[in-house]
């Protein structure tokens, strides 16, 4: 036995030896769009395209104002509760007080934006399980900076975080509920993009086409009543939705070997063969901020879960969420209190600057060259099917400061997209020698200063196969 283990692990320890040596020897090649062993499509060669550099003066991390940051977290924690059963009218106690802090800090940075950012409050009603089957009086913030593009202008780019709070008791008004993590962090975040935005706006350097908006909602605890009505108000208000970025629990990195990056999460959509808009946002997102930043999940949230992304996800539109590289429940939705030497409570003490700090950039960044770019295109589509070329079509509208197309393939395994080609104009390009098989496709537009819109997943026609009478598809 003795000596049968021992040949097995030399065995093993030389096909391990051999692996490695393979490895080395092969990885290269796995670098390379195919597998050494499969066809190679196309069989000349793919094009080489030159491909426009993405925009420059991207927003400089020392440029976040960590300390104003964590200064509106303190502000909101002094409110005390932020619950919204809890008072509108009470200066100093209650989501009232939340609201007025957050109106106060986005007035200032108005003011420095050259009259730019317009901050507002939208006052609504909202009925849940969780405000006892009766309407609740809420209040959302918005601060919105215009797009400078006539026909853009009515697309909006999001970010939000709420700013209301909970203890264990999401229905108890009367117990502390300091939410410095959960979501003053994410609200913190809103607010530093409005600032680090408009004042490149103010300044003539923003060159927005699309119109931002930077939330802070109420009601999520009480089943995403803010987040609703944000998509509700933005389709009254006639906008399309360019993109929805959440930020919810954003304020902490407490696993050893921080820093690390911060989780976006996106859904599958329910399309098949074709992501949904919001992984497309998540990969914009990651492209833009770079992979060491940005830790992307496929999955629409964690389990157990929900924010204020969820309800733009499930209208097909383009939403993620950002959250914490590792959260800790002991400081989540707990009323503040040590039982078993353990301390419960979302305090602002726990909140890490320099990772929040790093959270407002991303989102800045990701905002700044989203606004910046064409409109995404429209019916991308896939034909060839059975044929030994893939045919790739889409729309847009006319664009003067439009560079034109990047055509974008991976393989059905990869997560993220490469460039494949680029075309000038709109309608339809040929892929010669590209099975419609082995890849997904997608269209993006770039525009002349090099911003790119997300991605668009070609859909195929579907084409059923002959099924056997009565099959139920
Ligand atoms: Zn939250």
């Amino acid at each position: 036995m003795t000596n049968g283990i021992s040949t097995h692990r030399r065995l093993l320890g030389s096909s391990i030896a051999i692996s490695v040596c393979l490895w080395g020897a092969i990885s290269p090649a796995f670098a390379q769009r195919s597998a050494p062993r499969d066809p190679a499509e196309p069989q000349q060669g793919q094009p080489h395209s030159k491909l426009l550099p993405r925009p420059a003066a991207a927003i400089a991390r020392r440029s976040v104002d960590e300390k104003s940051m964590r200064a509106l977290i303190d502000q909101l924690v002094s409110c005390g509760t932020r619950l919204s059963l809890s008072s509108w009218t009470d200066a100093k106690r209650g989501i009232g007080c939340g609201r007025d802090r957050i109106v106060a800090r986005l007035n200032e940075i108005a003011k420095d934006s050259g009259g730019k950012l317009q901050v507002i409050v939208d006052k609504f009603d909202s009925t849940s399980e969780r405000t006892s089957g009766k309407p609740l009086h809420l209040e959302s913030v918005y601060a919105i900076l215009a797009g400078s593009d006539p026909k853009l202008a009515k697309t909006l780019f999001i970010v939000s975080g709420h700013y209301d709070s909970r203890p264990s008791d999401v229905m108890n008004a009367e117990a502390d509920a300091p939410g410095a993590d959960d979501d003053a962090s994410g609200v913190s975040v809103s607010v530093e993009s409005a600032r680090l935005l408009s004042k490149a706006a103010a300044t003539g350097k923003g060159g927005y086409r699309a119109t931002l908006l930077f939330a802070a909602i109420p009601g999520e605890e009480q089943g995403l009543l803010g987040g609703y009505r944000l998509l509700e108000w933005a389709k009254q208000q006639g906008y399309t939705i360019g993109g929805m970025l959440d930020d919810d629990i954003v304020g902490d990195d407490p696993s050893p070997g921080a820093p690390h990056r911060v989780r976006l999460f996106s859904g599958n959509g329910e399309i098949d063969d074709c992501d949904s808009p919001g992984r497309e946002l998540a990969r914009a997102i990651e492209e833009i901020d770079g992979r060491e930043n940005i830790r992307m999940i496929f999955r629409v949230d964690r389990y157990g879960r929900g924010g204020d992304h969820y309800p733009f996800y499930k209208a097909g539109l383009p939403a993620v969420r950002f959250t914490e590289p590792l959260e800790d429940y002991a400081h989540q939705h707990q009323t503040p209190r040590t039982e078993n030497g353990i301390e419960y409570g979302d305090f602002a003490k726990y909140v890490n600057p320099s990772f929040l700090g790093d959270v407002a950039r991303d989102n800045a960044e990701a905002l700044r060259q989203l606004a910046m770019a064409p409109a995404a295109p429209t019916n991308a589509r896939l034909t060839g099917a059975v044929t030994p070329d893939a045919k790739v079509s889409w729309s847009a509208e006319d664009d003067s400061e439009r560079a034109g197309f990047e055509i974008l393939w991976r393989e059905t395994t990869e997560p993220r997209w490469q460039v494949y080609d680029f075309a000038a104009s709109p309608g339809e390009t040929v892929l010669h020698g590209v099975s419609t098989d082995n890849h997904f496709f997608a269209v993006r537009a770039v525009g002349k200063n090099g911003a790119r819109s997300i991605a668009v997943p070609t859909e195929m026609e579907r084409r059923p196969p002959p099924l056997p009478a009565g099959t139920k598809q």
